[in-house]
């Protein structure tokens, strides 16, 4: 357990929560501000700040937690769709600094809110799609990612930055300067 770390003080039941799931590795429990009746944050016992952080097999633990507990939500509270959200870092709106799922049920009544609620689309060109696509791949997926960390992780995100604006900006390459694209 992380000292000052809420949701570790939660696991230990020394911050209430209302606990819904638990299993050996994992617990779940409601969230204190609802997007809907149901939403549930489900984490690992073991302290992690970021999905970058958690070791393979508490990542595995609590992803098959969040099947399980979606599952409940749409047979006890007749969710017509789950929407599953995991922000990581303050500028993704990372608050709490221990990894978490939100699972949240969704309903037919109040219409499709999917990824636009976290981010409204950009329109790319072709080239800079290509370019993007590229930097991913040359970089790799190095087995150093999903190494056991070794670091203990800082315990507290800052807020969160302000959400951007929506509007369907058209984005190019010199949006990205911190990326370095090649020319054709
Ligand atoms: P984040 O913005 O870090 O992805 O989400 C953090 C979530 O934790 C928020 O939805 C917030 O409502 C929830 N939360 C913050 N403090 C508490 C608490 O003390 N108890 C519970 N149950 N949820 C909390
Ligand atoms: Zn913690």
């Amino acid at each position: 357990m992380a000292d000052e770390c809420l949701f570790c003080s939660i696991v230990v039941g020394a911050v209430p929560a209302k606990k819904v799931y638990e299993d050996p590795l994992v617990v779940g429990f409601l969230d204190i501000n609802p997007r809907n009746p149901g939403h549930t944050l489900v984490i690992p016992k073991a302290h992690a700040a970021t999905i970058l952080d958690i070791s393979e097999s508490d990542l595995a633990a609590t992803t098959k937690a969040v099947k399980r507990v979606a599952a409940n939500l749409k047979r006890t509270l007749k969710a017509d769709g789950i929407s599953v959200a995991q922000n990581n870092g303050p500028v993704a709106g990372q608050v709490v600094n221990h990894v978490h799922f939100h699972v949240i049920p969704r309903f037919a009544t109040e219409g499709p809110v999917g990824l636009e609620g976290i981010l409204p689309a950009k329109r790319m060109d072709e080239r800079t799609l290509n370019s993007i696509a590229e930097k991913m791949k040359s970089g790799g997926f190095s087995s150093d990612d999903v190494e056991e960390p070794s670091e203990p992780a800082p315990r507290r995100a800052a807020p969160p930055a302000e959400r951007p604006k929506s509007g369907d900006k058209k984005v190019t390459e010199e949006d990205f300067e911190e990326i370095d694209f090649d020319e054709e």
